[in-house]
C-alpha cells in the first residue's frame, strides 16, 4: 500500500517521468527519476521522512547524515521524525567530508539516508566520511532504490525499488520506435 502511494506521489508531482530520457550518462531510459520534484512539497517530504523511518530494519539511531545536495531535504525529514540531529556530507575540491562544524562523536550510531541510490557511489562515500569521522553505520535507507540498494553492505530500506530500463544509444528500442528524447537536464530538472 505505501509502494502505490509513493509511485502516486512521485507521478502527480512530476518526480517520476516515463518516456524516452538521456541520462547524465549518455544513456537513454524509459523513466526518469528527480525526487525534488516530489520533496519541494513539504507535506510530500515530511511523509516519505515517516515512511522511510518506519521502515528501518535498525532504530536505535543517534544521529542522521545524508549527501549533499540530494540527500539533505530527506535526511533532515527522517532525522525529525526519528528525534535525532542531522548532518550533511558534502563535496570540497572533490572529496566528500563534514564542513560547518559538523563532528560525529565517537561510537554515535549513524543512519545514512540518500534520495534515490541508483550505483550506491554517494552512499558508501557518506559512509565513509562517517567511519572517518569515528561514527558507526547502523542502516541505509533512501526514498528510491534504482538498484543500488545490493550493493549497499548495511541494512537498507527504500520506499520503493524502481526497475528503470537503460539502453546504450545505438541499442535504444525507443531511438528504433522513433520516440522524440527527451533531455530532461536541458529542461533543468537534473
Ligand atoms: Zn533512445
Amino acid at each position: 500500500m505505501a509502494e502505490q502511494d509513493i509511485i502516486q506521489r512521485l507521478t502527480e508531482t512530476g518526480a517520476m517521468l516515463e518516456g524516452h530520457f538521456l541520462l547524465s550518462s549518455g544513456l537513454h531510459s524509459n523513466r526518469y527519476v528527480q525526487c525534488a520534484r516530489l520533496l519541494q512539497f513539504p507535506e510530500h517530504a515530511t511523509w516519505a521522512g515517516e515512511k522511510l523511518a518506519e521502515k528501518l530494519p535498525v532504530k536505535a539511531i543517534d544521529l542522521v547524515a545524508s549527501p549533499a545536495i540530494g540527500g539533505i531535504v530527506i535526511g533532515q525529514e527522517v532525522a525529525k521524525a526519528l528525534g535525532v540531529p542531522h548532518i550533511f556530507v558534502e563535496k570540497e575540491e572533490g572529496t566528500p567530508v563534514l564542513r560547518r562544524g559538523f563532528a560525529i562523536e565517537p561510537g554515535q550510531r549513524v543512519l545514512v539516508v540518500e534520495d534515490v541510490v541508483t550505483t550506491g557511489k554517494s552512499t558508501k562515500e557518506v559512509i565513509d566520511v562517517v567511519k572517518s569521522a569515528g561514527g558507526e553505520v547502523v542502516a541505509c535507507c533512501a526514498i528510491v532504490d534504482r538498484g543500488g540498494g545490493d550493493k549497499v553492505d548495511f541494512p537498507f530500506a527504500a520506499l520503493i525499488k524502481l526497475e528503470i530500463a537503460v539502453y546504450k544509444p545505438e541499442e535504444c528500442p525507443l531511438c528504433k520506435a522513433g520516440l522524440p528524447l527527451d533531455k530532461p537536464g536541458s529542461r533543468k530538472i537534473l
